[in-house]
């Protein structure tokens, strides 16, 4: 960089050149990131074809519906928790993804997706879900588990990452708009705050997270892991 100022001579002329650099700068910096966020997981051929038509919201967490019969089946739904982690719902969790109900048949469907594909939580999740529909009178309820797109920590609410920290898990990093991910940062330990911690295993409870320890209070902590 200082190089190039060096010997740039001020002017309209460089002033082009200086622009045509940051244009290219910029499509390779896009480049980079498109292809670092398609994990093989998520790449599958639907997902190819989807890619280009795919609202940008379907690669957020989904707000819940405004008003109506949806809304009300959406905040029943809401209710489940993940039972791996029972202080975090699957809205938290941005794990519920939708709900549709037919007005002429009275049929509900849910869109749930895991957070793993593997997830064994996810037949609890259903079973769970399938059970306070039918409680409140929800008679024909189907869930539908969606894979693609796939789940991110980036559709953890602000309030999920809230209760995982108060449960003891450390949260994985803040949502960033740009779709990076806080690579090479510590982990902060929930209980005293401090980034001195280290990673004791890539497996902690459960698959979902990995097991580190304070070096401060000691304590051993499970992460949810970023992916
Ligand atoms: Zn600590």
């Amino acid at each position: 960089m200082a190089a190039a100022m060096d010997h740039a001579a001020p002017g309209r002329d460089h002033d082009a050149e200086v622009d045509a650099r940051k244009t290219r700068n910029a499509l390779v910096t896009r480049d980079a990131r498109e292809t670092r966020d398609a994990p093989e997981s998520r790449d599958t051929l639907d997902a190819q074809n989807d890619r280009d038509t795919l609202d940008a919201l379907e690669l957020e967490a989904r707000p819940r519906p405004q008003s109506g019969a949806e809304r009300a089946i959406w905040e029943l739904a809401a209710t489940v928790v993940d039972p791996e982690v029972p202080v975090l719902t699957i809205e938290d969790l941005g794990v519920l993804r939708g709900v549709t109900f037919a007005t002429a048949s009275g049929s509900v469907t849910v869109e749930i997706t895991p957070t793993y594909s593997g997830c064994p939580a996810v037949d609890a999740m259903r079973d769970d879900i399938v059970g306070v529909l039918h409680g409140n009178g929800y008679d024909d309820v189907s869930v539908k588990v969606v894979l693609s797109p796939a789940w991110t920590t980036d559709w953890l609410s602000d309030e999920g990452r809230t209760k995982l920290e108060q449960y003891g898990i450390a949260a994985p990093g803040p949502r960033r708009s740009d779709g990076t991910v806080s690579l090479g940062l510590g982990i902060r330990c929930p209980r005293c705050g401090s980034m001195h911690t280290r990673q004791l295993s890539r497996f902690g409870s459960t698959s979902c997270k990995a097991l580190y320890v304070c070096q401060r209070c000691q304590e051993p902590f499970d992460y949810f892991k970023e992916h």
